[in-house]
């Protein structure tokens, strides 16, 4: 017994000499072979085991088990050394650390939000106050306060989507003006933008969730003349310093006169022809405006002998198709990168 122990002394300290000299992957390969191989030095010890007598044989198997677990540890130690090692000394050569990276993925402000904060920064820089609305709105915020009364042919126009009897998901920004008067006395200067809803059949030109700007001021002594000037400014801002716009009569129940805005096409300056951004037109349709109603002011108190207002509701998408002369409306909510990237 004390014979082995002291071959595997022996062999122990052969092995520590050469785990000490061992510099690469090969030599620890080498020395597992010398060690452990079918014929390695520990092998052929532990076959030895055979020759002792019955009763020394758990012992001699245990001293060989517990020195090769410490061999195998140290074993082990000395390759992650190597390896880590290796791993920095291939990082200084070749890899150059000031190598430029390639370019993060990075999102951008989708259009229809962007071209919301244009017009909205617009007004705020002339006094405009932004609010948001509910978009659950009962009727009266929707229909009877904006000269719209139960059975007007117009409530029809709206297609809607109704909740219950008396609720709906509003389907233009309006009822923001009815709350906006209730809550404050003239003047009054707000800008409205945010999601409105009708049951329209999804195609290139619809959606049945879209985005509109409002907009409303009410005062002493407003006339059609500010409605003019400040979206003739809020169209420079939109197409540029050339840009200019056109009214043409219309009717909506809640602004009188009431009328339709366009602005001058910027790619083909009015001129029309097979122009794509407006379609030949000449002209780009950005919606409704006029003098809001008389029936809308005393419906809020107002006299309007005494104050008047204008108001406008844009649908934004309409405006980003031409502005960014896309094809579909559906691109806008389609979320797809490569379309958003192009619109950056
Ligand atoms: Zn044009």
């Amino acid at each position: 017994m004390s014979q082995l122990a002291q071959q595997l002394g022996e062999i122990k300290g052969r092995f520590d000499a050469a785990l000490s000299r061992a510099a690469d992957d090969a030599a620890l390969e080498a020395l597992r072979v010398a060690f452990f191989g079918r014929i390695g030095e520990i092998t052929l010890l532990r076959r030895s085991i055979g020759k002792l007598p019955p009763a020394e044989r758990p012992t001699a198997g245990k001293i060989i088990n517990d020195t090769v677990a410490s061999m195998e540890e140290q074993l082990s130690a000395v390759q992650a050394k190597l390896e880590s090692a290796q791993f920095a000394s291939e990082l200084g050569k070749d890899i150059d650390v000031t190598f430029p990276s390639t370019e993060p993925a990075m999102g951008s402000i989708h259009p229809i939000r962007r071209l919301t904060e244009i017009i909205s920064g617009y007004f705020e820089r002339h006094g405009f106050a932004v609010v948001l609305g509910p978009e659950v709105e009962p009727d009266y915020y929707n229909f009877d306060a904006l000269n719209i009364p139960a059975g007007h042919p117009a409530r029809e126009g709206f297609d809607s989507f109704w909740l219950t009897d008396t609720l709906l998901l509003r389907p233009h920004t309006s009822p923001m003006q009815i709350r906006t008067m209730q809550q404050h006395q003239p003047p009054i200067a707000v800008i409205v933008p945010g999601k409105c809803y009708r049951r329209d059949a999804v195609d290139a030109r619809h959606s049945y969730m879209f985005h509109q700007v409002e907009g409303l001021l009410v005062a002493h002594g407003i006339h059609f003349g500010h409605l003019k000037a400040m979206l003739t400014g809020m169209c420079s801002e939109l197409f540029g310093p050339e840009s200019s716009i056109r009214f043409r009569p219309s009717y909506f129940p809640f602004t009188e006169p009431s009328a339709e805005v366009d602005a001058r096409c910027p790619l083909c300056k009015g001129r029309g022809g097979s122009c794509r951004m407006c379609g030949g037109s000449g002209w780009i349709e950005l919606g409704g405006s006029g003098m809001v109603h008389p029936n809308v002011l005393r419906e809020m108190k107002y006299d309007p002998e005494v104050v008047s207002g204008w108001a406008f509701g844009f649908g934004i998408e309409r405006m980003a198709l031409r502005r960014y002369d896309v094809d579909d409306i559906r691109r806008f909510f389609e979320n797809d990168p490569a379309f958003l990237r192009q619109l950056r």
